[in-house]
């Protein structure tokens, strides 16, 4: 019988791509008051053009050179410190927050999240969805070598909130990562697959095959149990587990 729904944050809850250009506006913002010239909207475009274009770690410099602005390692440093502290302009999808509404009714709800602080913390202000959930892991908070794959955020959870791991349903989205401990840990697996979700237009998609038919013991765990499309698909799948 499920009791604890433990949700992942980026492109689970919403896409995580809405993030992504919220954060390139903010930059572009900065280096266009920086610099007076070019305009916000020009930097912005190019930025853009770079990240969708599957540049995903070069982004800064590769629009800056084709902007024609120097830069040295501190500006770079500088626009991912904006990027990881501007204040989202992100929203909680509807049939997100209608999920969360109903689940919280029936369930304990908790949230798992990796990746940078203070972003992570900004990004579920900016959702305003801390009141669903009873507790919220921030693993940088616990120290880098706590992501994802490791099991530690998932350990404290079931601690916290004292749950068997035969009670608890975890839903995300990144077959990379997400799942390897919860099932280990014998927790029901469930992989949201949204439609703009970035992890599946990145390179890192070639692991996905190998994860299925992999034969080491870390991607024989990488697949979730279930896959669902929609959000809303999930307080029936979850009522159906709980009743087999
Ligand atoms: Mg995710």
């Amino acid at each position: 019988m499920i009791k604890t729904v433990i949700f992942d944050l980026d492109d689970t809850l919403y896409d995580e791509i809405d993030y992504c250009r919220s954060g390139f506006a903010a930059v572009a913002e900065f280096l266009a008051n920086l610099h007076g010239t070019p305009p916000a909207e020009r930097i912005f475009d190019c930025l853009w053009k770079q990240f969708t274009g599957g540049n995903h770690t070069r982004t800064f410099n590769a629009a800056l050179d084709e902007l024609d602005i120097n830069y040295d390692d501190k500006l770079i440093n500088e626009l991912i410190r904006v990027y990881r502290n501007h204040i989202p302009k992100i929203t909680l999808p509807q049939d997100s927050r209608d999920v969360l509404c109903l689940l919280s009714n029936k369930y304990t709800l908790a949230l798992l999240t990796d990746g940078f602080l203070p972003a992570q913390k900004l990004k579920v202000q900016a959702l305003g969805i801390e009141e669903y959930f009873k507790c919220i892991i921030y693993t940088e908070e616990l120290g880098r070598d706590c992501w994802k794959p490791s099991p530690a955020g998932f350990e404290k959870i079931m601690q916290s909130l004292n749950v068997k791991p035969e009670a608890i349903a975890c839903i995300a989205d990144n077959e990379q990562k997400d799942f390897i401990a919860p099932n280990k840990l014998g927790f029901l697996t469930i992989q949201m697959i949204r439609s703009a979700c970035i992890h599946t237009s990145t390179p890192l998609e070639t692991g996905r095959e190998k994860s299925l038919t992999g034969s080491t013991s870390q991607q024989n765990y990488a697949a979730a149990q279930y896959v669902i499309q929609k959000i809303s698909e999930l307080p029936a799948l979850l009522e159906n587990l709980g009743a087999e």
